[in-house]
């Protein structure tokens, strides 16, 4: 299991976590980027690494 925290303070909205994962885990809700689907998370940490924001950390718990 991965836990995915995104600070919604950092987001800027950019999409580029949303596009990149490979598993549809994240979307844009109210222009924030929001894990729906956190049980599909694969822990790539692709979505860490294009956010230029810093805003994503994923953990395994
Ligand atoms: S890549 Fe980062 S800044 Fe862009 S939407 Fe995702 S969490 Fe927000
Ligand atoms: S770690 Fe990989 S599978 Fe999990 S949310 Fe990020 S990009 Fe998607």
């Amino acid at each position: 299991m991965w836990e995915i925290e995104i600070s919604k303070e950092k987001c800027i909205g950019c999409e580029e976590c949303v596009g990149s994962c490979p598993a549809g885990v994240l979307e844009l809700v109210d222009g924030k980027a929001e894990a729906v689907e956190p049980d599909e998370c694969l822990g790539c940490e692709t979505c860490m690494s294009v956010c230029e924001a810093e805003a994503i950390t994923v953990t395994e718990i």
